[in-house]
């Protein structure tokens, strides 16, 4: 992630990043949006928001949305990264999740050597109440209890446990949001990624699902009335064979709300069934299904195949979905 997050970075005009800002009040005023940082410290206007700030996103609450409530789905997720000497571990191409019905732990190589770190993830089914108190105990308590659970497993899972430092640890309740037609609100505010989609993890959707999103309201108001200043950078930096090509698809140069709205609908129909598709993994791979012995497919797709006799040679966009 890190290694994505530079290579975008590094596309950005020098300036356009600005670190250390805390958003803490925005106001739509119709034509444009006011914000506040660092406690009224720097004020901005501008002509669009997108809101970008994760599942307890300011933006989308200054939306006043009428969508669903955030969802506990009654599961936990810990997270630790370890050195861990293992061959399992040390090498960096392996991926592993041992699981037993109810508790799972998946690891993957994460910070390539010389630095060599595993990031591994433990999940269980945990009432709501328990797992933020656990969270907030720490990583020594969230490690003890790792341990506890899991110490007699094979190896290396107790060697991964063992090797992780505390301070390496974090923990979270697992939510999710049902998106519905769209999560736009109709001003010159948007959300891309947890902001307007939560979804539990095991389906490895949240951040790629993100990603589409920039990408598609990039697209969106590339083509509204906002994108000529774009459009003419483009066109006197392209060259005569990109001309001809961008000649062919005209831009619709619509309002710019319109654009936003287009954008919300469209991500909404395909974020739904991540959403939903994640759901069901969060309990399959927390329940007797997941112990399913099948070769090819998912661990999430075994167990729906043993639960509904899903047909497990679909392909992989049709199973669960
Ligand atoms: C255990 C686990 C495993 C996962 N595995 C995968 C995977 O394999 N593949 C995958 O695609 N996804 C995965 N995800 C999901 C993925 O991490 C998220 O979907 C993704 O990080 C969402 O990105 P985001 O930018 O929308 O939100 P975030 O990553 O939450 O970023 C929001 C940012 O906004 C900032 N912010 C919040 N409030 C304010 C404010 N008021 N002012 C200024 N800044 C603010 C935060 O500091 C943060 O930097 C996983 C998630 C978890 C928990």
């Amino acid at each position: 992630r890190q290694s994505l997050r530079a290579l975008l970075c590094a596309r950005l005009r020098p300036g356009t990043l600005r670190w250390g800002c805390r958003l803490d009040g925005l106001r739509d005023g119709g034509h444009e949006v006011s914000l506040s940082f660092n406690g009224a410290e720097k004020m901005v206007v501008a002509d669009i928001v997108v809101g970008a700030d994760g599942v307890r996103s300011s933006v989308r609450e200054a939306m006043a949305l009428r969508t669903s409530a955030l969802r506990t789905l009654g599961v936990m997720v810990i997270l630790g990264h370890a050195h861990c000497t293992h061959e399992m571990c040390a090498r960096s191409d392996t991926v592993f999740e041992l699981l037993d019905g109810e508790t799972r732990l998946y690891a993957m190589p994460f910070a390539p050597p010389p630095i060599g770190t595993t990031m591994w993830q433990l999940s269980f089914p945990i009432e709501e109440g328990a797992a933020h108190e656990l969270s907030r105990q720490g990583g020594g308590a969230m490690l003890e209890f790792a341990m506890e659970r899991c110490g007699a497993w094979a190896e290396p899972v107790p060697e991964l446990i063992s090797h992780t430092h505390p301070g390496d640890v974090t923990g979270y309740p697992v939510f999710d949001r049902t998106v519905g037609e769209s999560f736009g609100g109709g001003g010159r505010m948007t959300l891309i990624g947890d902001a307007a989609h939560p979804m539990a993890p095991f389906k490895g959707q949240g951040a790629n699902q993100a990603l589409i999103d920039a990408l598609e309201l990039a697209r969106a108001i590339y083509d509204s009335d906002f994108g000529d200043d774009a459009a003419a950078a483009n066109a006197a930096a392209a060259s005569a064979t990109e001309l001809m090509a961008r000649r062919k698809r005209r831009r619709a140069r619509r309002p710019i709300q319109h654009a936003l709205n287009g954008y919300e609908r469209r991500a909404a129909v395909r974020v739904q069934a991540k959403v939903e598709s994640s759901r069901v993994a969060t309990d399959l791979l927390h329940s007797d299904a997941a112990l399913a012995v099948e070769t090819g497919v998912t661990r999430a797709a075994a167990a729906a195949a043993a639960i509904i006799g899903q047909d497990t040679r679909a392909a992989p966009s049709q199973r669960l979905e």
